[in-house]
């Protein structure tokens, strides 16, 4: 739309400048010419780029995911950390570090992990969960925070 607005505005002035003989117009119409193709431009690189490169979930998104591990928590026993989400196109992915008692057996920290990925897709469909489990009390289980 806006380039109409440029081309528009290019044969208004310069139809002004030539009627009205105001020459200092056909300048000032250039310069606004060349800021608006300056905007317009930045705008499509902006949004094609950010079409291209993954992203966080929304803000709104990001709380529910929260709010289901929140639910799933017990201080000191079951934590998280380590919560990473991202879309790409239609997809979503979560990463995230699920801390549990060491001597939980494998199958029951699997069994806890399965549940809560189950309610994560449940109201996520479009989710792929990767999940990590670690110890809670293992110093090296807190090492791996970072980006
Ligand atoms: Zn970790």
């Amino acid at each position: 739309m806006a380039d109409v607005y440029t081309s528009v505005g290019v044969v208004v002035g310069l139809g002004l400048a030539w009627l009205t003989g105001w020459n200092w117009l056909d300048p000032v119409i250039a310069i606004l010419v060349g800021v608006n193709i300056l905007v317009v431009g930045y705008r499509l690189m902006s949004e094609s780029a950010s079409g291209l490169m993954d992203a966080t979930l929304s803000p709104e998104d990001n709380a529910r995911i929260q709010a289901i591990l929140d639910a799933h928590a017990e201080p000191g026993r079951i934590e998280f950390h380590a919560v990473r989400t991202r879309e790409s196109g239609a997809r979503q992915f979560m990463e995230m570090h699920m801390l549990v008692p060491g001597d939980w057996t494998v199958l029951r920290g699997h069994d806890a992990m399965e549940d809560l990925v189950e309610k994560i897709v449940a109201e996520f469909p479009a989710m792929r969960v990767t999940g990590h489990l670690e110890p809670v009390s293992d110093p090296r289980s807190y090492e791996d925070m970072a980006l």
